[in-house]
Parts: structure tokens; C-alpha cells; sequence
């Protein structure tokens, strides 16, 4: 039996997380799964009921769980407090203490919702793309760092970006295991015509490929994979990067899609466990007044699914459940077109839920 933990957090986070709850009841209640599922606290209502944000007590469950799915954290109340005790460290402690080194954001944009992207929509619907972030090395973390003054008195700032062999490897397995359960298909992004570290990752990626024959690798430097990005996305199927070019290209890609309310995130550990969450904040402005989307919440449980409960079967019912309410013309308000009449978070949540308890398998 698999056991879930569920951090709602703050804002829409009870909201959205409560319809994803209940997606994965409704695999339970058909018989598809057998899971246990705990709820805890994390962000800002644990900092009301613990004086921080996130307990020993919670990350130890969080250990003791195959998966966790949290909704989000933070809010004007607490953002005065002291940094150290701001809800947006127990996301920091929690990422740190399940190990989480391989960050996986989708890019999907369902053909309905293609109108909502910047770029035009035959170049982006059906977009459908995943990167894969090394999320704990790289220059965010290298040392030295520092700002320093030099000999005359002029102050020079640096950082280091460092990658070790085992870094590159750990994180190009990842990418491989991902696209493997999808088309098979993984660039890897570097600048290997300028950094030393970038021909390292370059070289620790074409080796460990070896390993996955069924997978076609291919190379490109960042620069170009920028702009191809915006050029002609869907040539993309898994982008493997490091920290800070996955950061920035990440965001770009979300960007395509232009529905925040829809992107899925994943971030996983060597053992494929992980905690799953929405991209979006706890959107204080629409907390408690049942008009979040939820569907970028159901669409993390979907990559739960995939990528740690090792049920593809099951992802891709909850994906046809999510393509059938949109299909029927559901929108929640920020994924409205200017005549569409908007349904609520549980309205969504109810009809995916509806479609998932009829299109068993
Ligand atoms: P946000 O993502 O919460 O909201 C940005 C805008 O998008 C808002 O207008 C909001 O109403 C809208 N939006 C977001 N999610 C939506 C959804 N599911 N459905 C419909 N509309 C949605 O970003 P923000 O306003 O910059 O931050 C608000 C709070 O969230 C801050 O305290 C911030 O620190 C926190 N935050 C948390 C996380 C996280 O928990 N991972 C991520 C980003 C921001």
C-alpha cells in the first residue's frame, strides 16, 4: 500500500488540494489503487498552530511517505515576519530534507486553451514538454561565492559553477527514466563551446546514455535552445539542464502556455520519490472564494502517478478526465475566453471527477 502525505499550506492551497484529494480517492474507490492517504501542515498555518514553518514532526511523515502532493504556501499575513520563520522556508526545508535534486516542469497546453499563449496557436497547441531541472548543485550553490573588495578598493562579485561527474549522472538517469515513459526523446542543454563544466555534463550525459538504448539523445547549447523554444516548441520532448539554465528556460516554457492555473511541477529524489505541487502561489487575492483552478493540482497527481507510483495507466486516465471537462467547455475564470461563462474550483473538480469514476479501464 502506497502512503500520501497532503500539505495543503495557505490561500487556495485547501482548495485545490482538496479536488486532487478527491481524484485519487475515486482511483481508490474503483479498485485502480491502494493507498493510505494523511493530510499535515505546512507554510502558514503551521506557523499558527507551531510557531514554524514546517515541524520535524512533518518532514519525518514526509519521509515516511512514498509521495507528498502540497498545494502552496504564504500570504500578506506573513510577510512581515522573520525570514528563517517565513512559510516559504518550510518549502525550502522540506525540499532539502527529502533530497530532491531533479525538478520536473511540464509545459502542456491543451489544444482548448491554445488562444491563451503569446505565441500563435498552431505553433503551441498540444504543447506538451518536460524539463528536467537539476535543482540542488550548479552555480546556486558552488563555492567559493561571495562579494569581496579587491586590492584597489573596486568590489567584484562571484559565484562558481561547479558540477561533479555523480551530479550529472544522477540527474541525466532522471531525465532518461522520464522519457521513457514518455516519447523517448531528450535534449540535453549546456554551453559546451564555452564552460569547462558544460563539456563535462556533456560527456557524463553521452555516457550515461549508453545505458538507455531505446533513448534518442541529442545536444543543444542554451543560447539556441532559447530561442528555439519560443521558435517551434513542440520539437521538444524531455530537456535535461542544469540549475540555472533549467531555472530560466523553465519559466519561458511555462509562459508558453500562458495558464498559470495549469502547470503540474515534480520534483524528485534517487529513489523516484517526490513531493508534487502546482507551479501557481496560494493566490491570496481569490483564497476562500471557490474560483481557483484546481486542475494544475489534479495534473501534479497525474505526474505522481507516472513518476513514483509507477502507474502510467492510471496517469493518463486522470489527463483524459482533465481533457474531457475542458473538452465540454468548463473553465474556471482564468482560463476563460471573453464569452465563456466560468465554473467554480469544486464545479472542475466534480467533473473530472465524474469522467474518472466512468472511464475505467
Ligand atoms: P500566485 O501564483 O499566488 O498568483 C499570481 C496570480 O495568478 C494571481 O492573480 C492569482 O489569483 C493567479 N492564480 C494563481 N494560481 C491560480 C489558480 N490555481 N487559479 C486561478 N488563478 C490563479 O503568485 P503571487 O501572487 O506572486 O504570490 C502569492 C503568494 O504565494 C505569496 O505569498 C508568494 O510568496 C506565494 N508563492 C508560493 C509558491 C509556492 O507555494 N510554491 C509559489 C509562488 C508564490
Amino acid at each position: 500500500m502506497h502512503k500520501i502525505l497532503i500539505l495543503p499550506g495557505d490561500g487556495i492551497g485547501p482548495e485545490v488540494t482538496a479536488e486532487a484529494r478527491r481524484v485519487l480517492e475515486t482511483l481508490v474507490d474503483g479498485g485502480d489503487l491502494d493507498l493510505s492517504i494523511e493530510e499535515g501542515e505546512i507554510g502558514g498555518v503551521s506557523i499558527e498552530a507551531n510557531g514554524v514553518p514546517l515541524t520535524d514532526e512533518t518532514i519525518d511523515r514526509a519521509r515516511g511517505a512514498d509521495a507528498v502532493l502540497l498545494g502552496a504556501v504564504g500570504g500578506p499575513k506573513w510577510e512581515s515576519i522573520e525570514r528563517d520563520l517565513r512559510p516559504e522556508r518550510g518549502l525550502l526545508r522540506i525540499r532539502a530534507a527529502l533530497g530532491l535534486f531533479s525538478n520536473l516542469r511540464p509545459a502542456i497546453l491543451f489544444p482548448q486553451l491554445a488562444a491563451a499563449s503569446s505565441l500563435r496557436p498552431e505553433l503551441v497547441a498540444g504543447l506538451d514538454i518536460v524539463i528536467v531541472r537539476e535543482l540542488t548543485g550548479g552555480i546556486y550553490f558552488g563555492q567559493p561565492r561571495g562579494i569581496d573588495t579587491g586590492e584597489h578598493g573596486e568590489r567584484r562579485g562571484y559565484n562558481t559553477l561547479v558540477y561533479s561527474e555523480d551530479e550529472v549522472r544522477r540527474i541525466a538517469r532522471s531525465a532518461f527514466d522520464v522519457a521513457m515513459q514518455r516519447s523517448r526523446r531528450v535534449t540535453s542543454v549546456d554551453k559546451a563551446n564555452v564552460l569547462e563544466s558544460s563539456e563535462l555534463w556533456r560527456e557524463i550525459v553521452t555516457e550515461t546514455a549508453r545505458d538507455y538504448p531505446e533513448i534518442e539523445l541529442s545536444h543543444m547549447y542554451v543560447d539556441n535552445a532559447a530561442m528555439q523554444l519560443v521558435r517551434a516548441p513542440k520539437q521538444f520532448d524531455v530537456i535535461v539542464t542544469g540549475n540555472l539554465f533549467g531555472d530560466i528556460l523553465s519559466d519561458a516554457a511555462a509562459m508558453l502556455t500562458g495558464s498559470i492555473g495549469m502547470l503540474p511541477s515534480a520534483s524528485l529524489n534517487a529513489e523516484a520519490r517526490g513531493l508534487y505541487e502546482p507551479i501557481h502561489g496560494s493566490a491570496p487575492d481569490i483564497a476562500g472564494q471557490d474560483r481557483a483552478n484546481p486542475l494544475a493540482t489534479v495534473l501534479s497527481v497525474s505526474m505522481m502517478l507516472r513518476y513514483t507510483l509507477d502507474r502510467a495507466d492510471l496517469a493518463e486516465r486522470v489527463d483524459d478526465a482533465v481533457f474531457a471537462a475542458l473538452d465540454r467547455g468548463l473553465r474556471t475564470a482564468d482560463i476563460a475566453g471573453p464569452g465563456d461563462a466560468a465554473v467554480g474550483t469544486r464545479a472542475m473538480g466534480d467533473a473530472v471527477v465524474k469522467r474518472l469514476a466512468t472511464n475505467g479501464g
